[in-house]
């Protein structure tokens, strides 16, 4: 779902109005029309407003229609094949179809109102307005309604969307990854990397197959199989995408350290600087981990995406798991998984194998989901940034 339809017209308004101040060209224009779409009525009729908001809109100006007998609700809706949110408060309502919306402010019949489309765009419309309680749609609305939502649909056709999201569960098979021994209450119990990965990959890829089942989540591992690194970078572009798509990945580790006081998670995403070098293992300190990855290439515009994924992620993980576990933050770094890849990637430690706290956070039911949960939830504010922003656009 790339545009969520917002409850009542004063969000959608704030909505329209965060994205238009993000954008310093727009910015006294957005004050303006923001002012303007909290204040239905004030401005006299012939003012000279259609034209200065066509200036800001994507949407042609041949969307204005001759004027038309108004219709009623039901033929209103049965024309846009919409559904309408109604606030009896505000007396405002969002009409919906598909991924799109339209958010308007009855007034007095005859009234021209703004009417915000998608969030986003403006047009000064006839206002729809109340006769004997029920809704009436001035003719110019509807038609002018309908040829907006024609004109989005086809832009849908360019819509940077995310269509596949891939989870790269560390090591596998032969390659345990780091191992840790413990014995805690007299019961000895080893945890393998590649076990923790795979488990808590196998949780995401279910939960965020569940939240997107028009978007392709694969695994470049199913089970306690070895896939080569070059393998795994072939799978993630290997994947189809059409112009206006894009891949995210995200490959699953847990920590190592010679010390075992070394504990918390961290995210780490890829630089553009350094290239197919070696990365220099004592420069790592505790996390020995990150030594055994060679460097990748990495193009330059995804980083910004990448250091986003990586602190929407760290900020769940804060959120989920709180004081169970610390933070080491966000690390930059190359690594190699996908080679020649152009895709924001992001590696997770999980925590630390070599430290007993949180190998047992690792092993417990109660607490391993957590991980899981905080990734799922980080990876889904990270698609609905990048979606609502039409792509890569937010840096
Ligand atoms: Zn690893």
């Amino acid at each position: 779902m790339s545009k969520r339809i917002h409850r009542t017209y004063w969000f959608a308004t704030y909505r329209f109005a965060t994205y238009r101040f993000t954008q310093p060209r727009f910015s006294g224009l957005s004050f303006f029309l923001l002012f303007l779409a909290l204040s239905p009525g004030i401005f006299p009729e012939d003012m000279a407003v259609t034209s200065t908001v066509a200036a800001a809109s994507p949407v042609p100006a041949a969307i204005v229609a001759a004027p038309a007998p108004a219709l009623s609700l039901e033929d209103t809706l049965k024309t846009l094949e919409a559904e309408l949110r109604w606030d009896p408060l505000f007396r405002s309502g969002i009409l919906s179809s598909g991924n799109h919306s339209l958010a308007f402010q009855t007034g007095t019949a005859g009234a021209r109102n703004p009417v915000v489309l998608d969030n986003r765009d403006v047009l000064t419309l006839p206002a729809p307005y109340l006769e004997e309680g029920a809704l009436r749609f001035p003719g110019e609305f509807v038609s002018a309604a309908k040829k907006a939502l024609e004109y989005y649909l086809q832009q849908d056709r360019f819509r940077f969307r995310i269509a596949a999201i891939i989870i790269d569960p560390g090591h596998g098979g032969k390659d345990s990854g780091a191992l840790g021994t413990y014995t805690v209450k007299g019961k000895a119990f080893t945890l393998a990397e590649k076990d923790v990965t795979l488990r808590v990959s196998l949780d995401l890829h279910a939960l965020l197959r569940a939240a997107y089942p028009d978007k392709q989540i694969l695994l470049t591992r199913t089970g306690d199989t070895y896939p080569e690194l070059k393998d795994r970078a072939i799978f993630a572009n290997s994947v189809p995408l059409k112009e206006n798509e894009a891949i995210i990945y995200i490959s699953i580790h847990a920590n190592a350290s010679k010390k075992s006081s070394a504990r918390g998670y961290e995210v780490w995403y890829l630089t553009p600087e350094t290239r197919r070098t070696l990365i220099d293992e004592s420069k790592y300190g505790d996390s020995m981990e990150i030594g055994h990855i060679l460097n990748d290439m990495m193009e330059e515009e995804f980083t910004t995406e990448s250091i986003t994924m990586a602190q929407l992620i760290i900020k769940q993980f804060k959120e989920n798991l709180g004081d169970l576990i610390p933070s080491r933050g966000i690390k930059a770094e190359d690594w190699y998984v996908v080679k020649n890849s152009r895709m924001p990637a992001v590696l997770v430690e999980l925590g630390f194998v070599t430290n007993q706290a949180d190998a047992l956070l690792m092993t417990s039911e109660t607490h391993l989901p957590k991980f899981s949960q905080a990734l799922y939830k980080g990876i889904t504010a990270f698609v609905d940034k990048f979606e609502d922003s039409g792509g890569f656009t937010f840096h």
